[in-house]
């Protein structure tokens, strides 16, 4: 059985249209910071007058390393990856930024009633998509029984930055909201410094405020949804608040011509295969938007649309039809709209 890992290069759901106007204050500068972190890239602008760029740069550099250290399930001795290899069901003392990503992971799980699931791990795992190995085959009904009987945030306890679990071996993996966590961190970073005028992006999650040096709002591009070329979608005006794009067209395998995606439904124990192909959330932070366009993405069109509308959301989603793509937002996003 033939099955292809295809990771389109391309990991920005968004990109930024830089705009190309002169600046009437020429003492404010548009700065750019690059750099790699979690398995992908950081593109931060920041705007200000004699910013020491390297000095900034390094105080985000030790944020998002310290950030790996205490929750990459890529880093066997993270303090997450330890809490993940102990067998005991005691409970154990986080550090605060673990904490921070723990609670607002159990908060969402509760809030999509289960969609968005960090225990969800061994699934991922088995699909070929976590850090332990990819499967050739697609896995029996005996396998996914007995690793779905390892899988449930009722399975986690979190209490006065406690943490335990209920069975041995279960295996947290934040990989959903830790990009978005690390994006409100930097942001908070940059602010702390004096900047309030940023875009901080982190393999695809973004967070913005303020203005360019041009004195215009920073615009956003959503990618049209297709794995084989990026072009611009639809352009949004986010304002002060964070975008998480989720969609299943950018990492996936095929295997007997089925494409699975990288994100499970834990109520099946499988990839998710409907005609959701992208869902954008605007939020204050971005961690939350993270969490939650993903969880939409696993509840499909329907569930999604009324979820947002009850959750009062500012969410953009692209479906497939036969007719090709069709975009829907709600009430709430169209103010974003440009
Ligand atoms: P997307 O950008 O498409 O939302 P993310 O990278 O944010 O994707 O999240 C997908 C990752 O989250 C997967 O690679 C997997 O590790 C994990 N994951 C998959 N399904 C779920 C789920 N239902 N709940 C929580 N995490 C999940
Ligand atoms: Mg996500």
């Amino acid at each position: 059985m033939q099955y292809r890992i295809k990771l389109v290069l391309a990991t920005l759901a968004v990109f930024v249209l830089s705009g190309c106007f002169p600046s009437n204050d020429l003492a404010r500068q548009e700065y750019y910071l690059q750099g790699k972190t979690m398995g992908t890239t950081y593109n931060i602008k920041v705007v200000g007058e004699n910013v020491d760029t390297a000095k900034l740069q390094q105080g985000i550099d030790e944020q998002l390393k310290q950030l790996n250290q205490e929750m990459s399930t890529y880093i066997a001795d993270s303090e997450l990856s330890q809490f993940n290899q102990s067998t005991s069901l005691e409970s154990t003392k986080v550090s605060k930024g673990l904490a921070r990503v723990i609670k607002e992971a159990i908060r969402l799980g509760e809030l999509s009633n289960g969609a968005l699931d960090v225990t969800v791990g061994p699934l991922v795992n088995l699909w070929g998509f976590g850090p332990e190995y990819r499967p050739e085959t697609v896995p029996s009904n005996e396998l996914l029984a007995s690793t779905r009987a390892r899988i449930g945030l009722d399975k986690l306890t979190f209490e006065n930055g406690m943490l335990a679990k209920t069975i041995p071996d279960l295996y947290v993996d934040l990989s959903t909201i830790a990009k978005g966590y690390g994006v409100d961190l930097v942001a908070e970073f940059i602010e702390m410094n004096g900047i309030n005028d940023y875009l901080v992006e982190i393999g695809g999650e973004m967070r913005l405020k303020g203005f360019k040096h041009t004195g215009e709002l920073w615009h956003v591009a959503i990618e049209k949804p297709l794995s084989t070329e990026r072009a611009v979608h639809q352009i949004i005006i986010p304002k002060d608040n964070a975008v998480a794009t989720s969609g299943d067209y950018r990492i996936y395998f095929e295997a007997d011509g089925q494409r699975f995606s990288h994100i499970i439904d834990p109520e099946t124990g499988k990839p998710i295969s409907h005609k959701l192909v992208s869902v954008t959330v605007i939020h204050p932070s971005s961690m939350t938007a993270d969490g939650l366009s993903t969880a939409m993405m696993v509840m499909g069109e329907e569930k999604a649309l009324a979820f947002a509308k009850e959750n009062e959301l500012a969410a953009y989603i692209i479906a497939k039809t036969d007719h090709g793509f069709v975009e829907q937002s709600t009430v709430k996003f169209m103010q974003y709209l440009k």
